[in-house]
């Protein structure tokens, strides 16, 4: 039963980068809104915004120009990328980057001459990532955090979304449905508009850099409400991941690109320098291009002790890699590794979702009254997200989602939600505590090795189709598998079945649109169609689920402000 039911107008689920901004600016716009921030951690301290290390990409420099950074954006994403969303990006990421330093409070780097200063980012023809050390996330999560703290917002923490609620015509969003994690407790929070900005994140593959809070609700429950997902089979590796065994959750977490930047050396199980076979960039080549020659390097067999890969950096010198990657060298040393004199295993590791709910440039989705921002929704980076516009995208587009419902709700009233649709989702959370009570941990281990070899950096026919029987029978045997019931403050198991099947529905997601691909791009390799194909014809995979069936169509790509060949800067055309 729903122990709760509260109102507001604006409700945010999540508290990243795209959900702070939003509660923000919609409380700019006005501030007598009720405005509610629910989120299944503590707000400041979960999601992924929290854990930005290299920075944000920003065109600020008089030498570098909007056009450029769209360029890259659309080169990098492989023409994939909505170019309506992608030019939003770069305009818009300008007026953010001057409201965090000058309004919000964030201290970024500067040059000696007062700029802000600005690095290099693999994938761009110009250095425009603005941070602070590489610790930029922390810098921007707190100032936002500590701005909405100031204000009258309404906090949800430890808050669950588990399901979208519509109204009783299916016509709109009425609210959402919550598990008060503290308590157990289901909630109902109406509101006349919701944003959902969960931060997807691929925590199905057995190496992730994701935080833990972060399992794909959103996008599950935005399947699950029949909205259109698209390019779900683009998911990012980043080819150092730290591989430090299973007894550790460290094992996964980034070693940042810089190092192969700055000259390290990716060796495989006989210590031997691979790279350079495979492109003259060797390492310094893109990072799809780079994890794939790992993974290959690895399916040949040659590995360190733990299955994975070497990175070494000693001929650079002890005391430069010392000092230039002091925190690297302490998380390494960490878990028994000598980066600066020795060698440190490395796997390539799931980073980044490009794919998630199709929106338009003001944030609305196919749903009336549902908006969604950050790393949920899908189409400003294509077939590759370049490092450094992944948080300009969560806080671009979730102070554009503030300032749109903040509008969008003068004209709306609260709607009443569908009973049915309630009790749906109360009997589907309630299920695992009807079944027979069994262990979850073989079926994460399923998952994470199913994703990783089938559906992960080389794909194929026979592999997609065989990981989507697999996903079927894990989807039954999870909701078969019971959840000891009693006290339900905190029940962690009870979370983790929830947890799952979002991880589920989502990889299958990603498994069927990359079959539906047949061609290779950016992020998605197809090894029986390793061919790009012309760039005029891009095209998009849409998925949906209908009638509890995965439906994949394909959309062309609208080329709406440049077409392959042509580019909007003036001095190279
Ligand atoms: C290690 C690491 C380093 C990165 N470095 C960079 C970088 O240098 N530059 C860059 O541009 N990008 C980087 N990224 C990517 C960047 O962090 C993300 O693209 C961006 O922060 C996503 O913002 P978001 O607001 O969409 O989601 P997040 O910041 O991840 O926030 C998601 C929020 O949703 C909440 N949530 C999840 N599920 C639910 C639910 N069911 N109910 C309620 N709340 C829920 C979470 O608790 C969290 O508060 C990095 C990512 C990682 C993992």
């Amino acid at each position: 039963m729903v122990h709760q039911t509260l109102d507001t107008d604006l409700l945010i689920l999540g508290s990243g980068g795209a959900g702070l901004f939003a509660a923000l600016h919609a409380h700019k716009a006005d501030p007598s809104l009720s405005i509610t921030v629910a989120v299944k951690g503590l707000l400041g301290k979960c999601g992924c915004t929290r854990m930005v290390q290299g920075g944000y990409n920003v065109a600020l420099a008089k030498e570098d120009s909007i056009e450029r950074h769209f360029m890259d954006t659309i080169e990098g994403g492989k023409w994939l990328p909505d170019q309506d969303l992608a030019w939003k990006l770069v305009t818009l990421a300008i007026e953010r980057i001057r409201e965090l330093e000058n309004e919000l409070g964030c201290f970024f780097d500067r040059n000696p001459d007062g700029t802000v200063h600005q690095k290099a980012f693999a994938g761009q023809t110009f250095d425009r990532t603005v941070h602070k050390g590489d610790l930029t996330g922390i810098e921007i999560i707190n100032r936002l955090a500590e701005q909405v703290w100031a204000r009258k917002i309404n906090r949800l923490e430890e808050f669950r979304a588990v399901e979208l609620i519509k109204n009783k015509t299916n016509s709109a969003i009425a609210g959402v449905l919550f598990i008060d994690m503290r308590t157990g407790e289901y909630a109902l929070v109406r509101a006349k508009a919701v944003l959902l900005a969960t931060g997807g994140g691929p925590t199905m593959y057995k190496y992730h850099t994701p935080s833990g809070d972060k399992t794909c609700d959103g996008l599950a429950m935005a399947l699950r409400a029949g909205l259109p997902l698209r390019d779900m089979e683009m998911v990012q590796f980043h080819p150092t991941g730290l591989l430090a065994g299973t007894q550790t959750r460290m094992t996964g977490t980034v070693l940042e690109e810089g190092l192969r930047g700055a000259g390290g050396y990716l060796l495989n199980g006989a210590k031997e320098r691979f790279m350079p076979k495979y492109d003259a960039k060797a390492e310094r080549a893109t990072r799809d291009f780079v994890s794939r020659a790992m993974f290959t390097e690895m399916r040949r067999g040659s590995t360190s002790p733990n299955g994975g890969l070497f990175i070494s950096m000693s001929h650079l010198g002890r005391e430069k890699v010392a000092r230039d990657f002091k925190g690297m060298v302490e998380r390494c040393a960490d878990c028994g590794f000598d980066l600066a004199g020795g060698l440190v295993e490395v796997v390539p590791t799931a980073h980044y979702l490009m794919g998630g709910v199709e929106f338009a440039p003001d944030c609305s989705t196919e749903l009336r009254g549902l908006f969604v921002a950050g790393e949920d929704a899908g189409g400003v980076h294509g077939a590759n997200r370049l490092g450094g516009n992944g948080v300009a995208n969560s806080t671009v587009f979730g102070a554009v989602a503030g300032d749109v419902m903040a509008e969008w709700v003068r004209k709306e009233d609260l709607k009443e939600a569908d009973a049915a649709s309630v009790e749906n989702a109360l009997s589907s959370c309630e299920a695992p505590f009807k079944a027979n009570t069994g262990t979850l941990e073989p079926l994460r281990e399923r998952l994470y090795e199913v994703m990783w070899q089938k559906v992960g950096i080389i794909r194929d026919d026979a592999g997609l189709r065989s990981a989507l029987s697999e996903l079927n029978a894990l989807e039954e045997e999870l909701q078969g598998t019971g959840v000891a019931d009693g006290n339900r403050a905190f029940n962690l198991t009870w979370h983790d079945w929830l947890n799952l099947k979002s991880l589920v529905q989502t990889s299958r997601a990603i498994a069927t649109a990359a079959l539906a691909r047949t061609d290779s791009r950016g992020a998605h390799f197809r090894e029986d169609y390793p061919e790009t194909g012309p760039l005029e014809d891009s095209f998009f995979i849409r998925s949906r689920l209908k009638d509890g069936k995965l439906e994949t169509s394909t959309r062309p790509v609208a080329f709406t402000r440049v077409k392959p060949g042509q580019t909007l800067l003036k001095d190279a055309a």
